[in-house]
């Protein structure tokens, strides 16, 4: 899996800290502003939830090598924007294919899994060299086949993303992807993600419930008795 960020709305700190000013002040306020004002409005927008200013910092990557398995999760994420490899118009000769790593820890199993994809293989290749379109031929192509993808979030999106994905519930192969994503925008505004990632860490509960989950003992908050 290859994960780059290949562009965002400049200044996404600044863009967002000003729209939150927006909000509370008299005049339009102008650009710049500090560090410390920057985080003092994203703090405060964030912390009490009016996180619709971060609808104005987007981010775009592109996601390489990854299996069919997860863009089918990630597409789920309604409020992106995707351009995904067309199995229609890309004839994927001796296709790639993810290996999950519990498959892979036996050789038993990586062995199995590899005869699969090369039987796959070679109906997929037989099938087009009949003369079925690609678009049919690919009706035998597993969720293991990879695929590349474009995807765009605003930040708000991102958080609600990284709540659901990176958490250690969430499926091992979408939940490397955000974390990787969470790490190259964490490089480019910090100020906005701080506090971003699993539901545990971002507001201080579990939706899942693991009481004996690592992450649930290091950032749920205890109720008060
Ligand atoms: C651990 C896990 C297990 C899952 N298991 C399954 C499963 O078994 N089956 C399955 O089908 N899906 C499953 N999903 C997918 C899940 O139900 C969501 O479709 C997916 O995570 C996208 O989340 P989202 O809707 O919050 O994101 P987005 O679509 O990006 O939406 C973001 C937010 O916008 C709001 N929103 C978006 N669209 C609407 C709308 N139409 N009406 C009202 N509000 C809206 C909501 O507040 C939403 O949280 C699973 C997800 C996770 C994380």
């Amino acid at each position: 899996m290859k994960v780059t960020l290949i562009s965002h709305t400049p200044e996404p700190e600044l863009a967002c800290a000003l729209a939150a000013k927006t909000c509370h002040a008299a005049k339009m306020p102008k650009g710049p502003m500090t560090r410390e004002g920057m985080k003092r409005m994203l703090d405060i927008v964030i912390g009490s939830g009016h996180t619709s200013v971060l609808e104005h910092a987007s981010f775009t990557f592109a996601v390489e090598g990854v299996s069919r398995s997860l863009t089918h999760q990630l597409v789920r994420h309604r409020m992106a924007s995707f351009s995904q490899q067309s199995q229609r118009h890309v004839r994927l000769k001796d296709f790639e294919y993810v290996v999950p790593p519990t498959v892979e820890k036996s050789p038993k199993t990586a062995k199995a899994f590899r005869e699969t994809m090369s039987l796959i293989s070679d109906a997929y290749g037989q099938l087009a060299e009949m003369g079925v379109p690609l678009e049919d031929a690919r009706y035998v192509l597993p969720n293991a086949a990879t695929s590349n993808i474009v995807v765009t979030m605003n930040a708000r999106s991102l958080h609600n993303f990284f709540e659901l994905r990176s958490c250690l519930r969430a499926q091992w192969e979408i939940r490397k992807l955000a974390n990787l994503m969470l790490r190259e925008v964490q490089k480019k505004a910090p100020l906005l993600f701080e506090w971003a990632g699993p539901i545990c860490k971002a507001r201080g509960i579990c939706m899942e419930g693991v009481t004996d989950c690592k992450f649930y003992k290091l950032y749920v908050k205890k109720k008060p008795s």
